[in-house]
């Protein structure tokens, strides 16, 4: 290999926070803990998290992922249900089927579906800003009945809303949307109609928000920028395009670093890298790790916030826990 001093020089600017999330480490660690006190098979409903490493790290574990529980077998193994939380028909039918239940729905996303369901209790039809067809939208929808819910995915859909009753209407949105898009678009339900009701704070999550600050100060500064996520990871899509949107020329999103496609990253002197909130950090190393075999790199780290949010396990396990 040539000498370090004979390698172009790269400064990579590490955004912070980046990655793991409260809400990811915890459906995570439900399944991590569920093989080590229950034993396989544990059954995960959909991708624990949106994330390829992840999920084959825990199936060679004993993890077994389905998309629908009806292709899990009547047993008293434990199922999982994924961070991005499901409609209400999935814990039915878990019920029915007396499967028992884990349930790793982020507390984040609990909260978006009580909200929903408030604003249903009292009378009103709820418009969920999101993407259709992501889990959790499919999850937010399916806490109320058919038609209850009118989803809005741009601002072209938000001039088209007609409701039923332009005086009881509420919104609620995905957690993980681009956070200048979802103001654009409550905007303008809300000049449209002005009594329409929304959460307290954003439904935006806090990691969600934050790692999309930590792009905004960083893209504009770096020649490139490598999200670290999953293409079907909805907060990782948004930082590659908050990314592109804050003036970065060059912004991919890529998995691991044998994706990395050398020709895109040719003439660079400077990097940024973030990841999404379900990438772990061990595939920010290993890009780092690629990149320094073929450049002279100085990292630097660009904070935007300092995180210590922490959710605890599903109750059965903090019983286990507490009982060992
Ligand atoms: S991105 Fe936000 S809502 Fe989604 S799991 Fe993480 S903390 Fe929860």
């Amino acid at each position: 290999m040539a000498p370090s001093a004979a390698k172009p020089k790269l400064k990579v600017l590490l955004c912070s926070p980046r990655g793991f999330c409260a809400g990811v480490v915890r459906a995570i660690d439900s399944v991590e803990r569920a093989l080590a006190v229950y034993g396989p098979p544990v059954y995960v409903r959909h991708e624990i998290v949106h994330n390829r490493f992840v999920v084959e790290s825990l199936r060679a574990k004993g993890a077994v992922f389905v998309e629908e529980l009806s292709e899990i077998p009547d047993t008293a193994a434990p199922v999982v249900f994924s961070a991005h939380g499901v409609a209400r028909s999935v814990p039915a039918e878990a019920e029915g089927r007396k499967l028992f239940v884990l349930d790793a729905t982020c507390p984040l996303v609990t909260k978006v579906h009580r909200e929903a369901e408030i604003h249903f209790r009292r009378g009103c039809q709820i418009v969920l800003v999101g993407h259709a067809g992501h889990p959790e939208v499919i999850g937010t929808m399916g806490q109320l009945p058919a038609g209850a819910v009118s989803l809005v995915e741009t601002l072209a859909d938000a001039a088209a809303l007609v409701p039923k009753d332009p005086g009881k209407l509420a919104y609620v949105t995905q957690t993980t949307l681009s956070v200048d898009d979802t103001a654009a678009i409550v905007e303008h339900l809300t000049s449209r109609f002005p009594a329409i009701v929304g959460p307290h704070k954003e439904d935006i999550c806090y990691a969600t928000t934050n790692r999309q600050d930590a792009v905004k100060r960083v893209a504009p500064v770096v020649d490139a920028m490598i999200v670290v996520g999953a293409p079907n990871s909805s907060n990782s899509q948004r930082l590659k395009e908050v990314a592109e949107r804050a003036g970065c020329r060059r912004a991919v999103l890529l998995q691991r670093a044998s994706e990395i496609g050398w020709g895109d990253f040719g003439a660079i002197g400077s990097l940024g890298i973030t990841a999404g909130a379900s990438a772990p950090e061990i595939l920010v190393e290993e890009i780092i790790g690629a990149f320094a075999a073929r450049y002279d790199v100085s990292v630097e780290t660009v904070s935007a916030a300092e995180e210590a949010v922490f959710f605890p396990l599903p109750r059965p396990l903090r019983e286990k826990q507490a009982a060992e």
